[in-house]
């Protein structure tokens, strides 16, 4: 319409944004001493603006459908990110039960921030590990004020979104060096990058696609365009003398494109070492379980990867067939539907029969109603956004395992719905 439209990076008054939509970029641009909240018409849940949104910590309610036809500039608007409720024009007595939410979680931070130094431990002793889902290095100031125990997901995609050409190698090492070294001894696990669906790079022009979340992306560029999956790793094996390296694929539906993946990161290791690079001798290799074939076939992954990563996000919109971006279908997006308990139950097990780990780094691994569940179905490592790190360690102080075994159990094969293992975890719960 020749309208321009204002860039969200240049926001210097407090405001909450309406609008249609938030690209991943406009929202890592967002400014959160401006930005006090936003609110969109479409989106998910589990869509990379509200996954930005959670760790940066601003309030956010997306897929409303029409937010933008029922608001204009200038009005007053309450936004409750917590429960997605969002009030027009609030009357006095809105505003003060806005406000009383808001100081009763304020207090409620306070709170779990007393466990920052603590470990993860259960009531009946058990320690699990919770790490955080980073985007940048910048984002590893929130990873220790929250402390966490690792970094279970580094998306390494967003280095390439920052940057107006393919980032170098040497770009590329000092990103992760500094991701490396500022955990060590602890554990970082890198993604190799996930390109596509709705990460988009303006220099490398993608085709124009049908569904994008099943075409072309992720390690299925990487395996095709292996210039630029070779310098990502080589970036990758150079930094990982400077800390605890473990390295993940996305989007991997085959046995045969993991040992692809791996006949190439062997050969880049093989060249760097001749070349007399120091080089970590213990770096593990993995797979995100994202896509529901590789979830069924876990057993099989199970012998030829280091670990396992199971990415919620995606895998629940591939087993629901429910795009995780449309609030038309969010209905579908079910966590709790006990289809996709007994798929992670399965990824569990199967890992754990090989004596190798499984993580979840999808945001269900931070949301107080799967973690009861995950627990009792004995999942190793709990990757989410920082934010939610102390939240978790404050809950899983309060359980026991065996109690959420039992309560897994149920959820497995007693419920059918998504709704009754929501309200049975909440009643365990609380
Ligand atoms: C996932 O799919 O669960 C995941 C962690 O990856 P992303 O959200 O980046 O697709
Ligand atoms: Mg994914």
């Amino acid at each position: 319409m020749g309208v321009e439209l204002p860039n969200p990076a240049l926001i210097d008054e407090e405001v909450v944004i309406v609008a249609h939509d938030l690209t991943p970029s406009d929202t890592a641009q967002l400014n959160k001493k401006f930005v006090k909240g936003f609110v969109t018409d479409i989106g998910g849940r589990t869509a990379h603006s509200a996954i930005m949104a959670r760790s940066l910590e601003i309030p956010a309610v997306v897929g409303t459908d029409s937010v933008t036809k029922s608001v204009k500039a200038g009005e007053t608007i309450a936004v409750d990110g917590l429960n997605g409720d969002v009030v027009v024009d609030p009357s006095a007595e809105q505003q003060a039960d806005f406000e009383k939410q808001a100081k009763q979680y304020a207090a409620d931070r306070a709170e779990w921030a007393k466990l920052k130094t603590a470990k993860t431990v259960t009531a009946d002793g058990k320690h699990f590990e919770l790490a955080a889902n980073i985007g940048t290095p910048k984002d590893l100031e929130g990873v220790h004020a929250n402390g966490a125990e690792a970094v279970g997901l580094y998306r390494t995609e967003f280095l390439y979104m920052d940057s107006s050409e393919l980032p170098s190698e040497d770009d590329q090492f000092e990103a992760y060096k500094e991701v490396l070294e500022s955990m060590s001894p602890k554990p970082v696990v890198v993604r190799t990058m996930d390109i596509g669906g709705d990460k988009h790079l303006p220099y490398m022009p993608l085709p124009e696609e049908m569904n994008p979340f099943l075409g072309y992306r992720a390690i299925r560029i990487s395996l095709d365009r292996q210039e630029i999956f070779r310098t990502q790793l080589r970036a990758l094996l150079r930094a990982s003398a400077f800390g605890k390296l473990r390295i993940m694929f996305p989007m991997i539906a085959t046995i045969q494109e993991f040992e692809a993946a791996k006949k190439i990161f062997l050969e880049e290791k093989a060249n760097l070492e001749k070349a007399g690079t120091k080089i970590a001798d213990d770096i593990q290799l993995g797979i995100m379980i994202e896509i529901p074939a590789a979830a069924v076939l876990a057993d099989q992954f199970a012998k030829h990867v280091d670990f396992f990563s199971i990415g919620t996000n995606d895998l629940i919109q591939y087993s629901m067939a429910a795009d995780r971006g449309n609030e038309h279908v969010s209905y579908l997006y079910q966590p709790y539907n006990p289809s996709i308990l007994r798929l992670v139950k399965h990824v569990i097990d199967s890992a754990h029969k090989e004596g190798k780990w499984t993580g979840m780094c999808g945001e269900a691994a931070g949301d107080p109603v799967m973690v009861p569940l995950l627990l009792g179905m004995g999942l190793d490592e709990y990757s989410m956004s920082a934010t939610s790190i102390l939240k978790v360690r404050s809950l899983m102080k309060r359980l026991s395992t065996e109690d959420m075994k039992k309560l897994a159990e149920t959820a497995m094969n007693e419920n059918i719905t998504n709704d009754q293992n929501k309200e049975l975890v909440e009643k365990f719960v609380n």
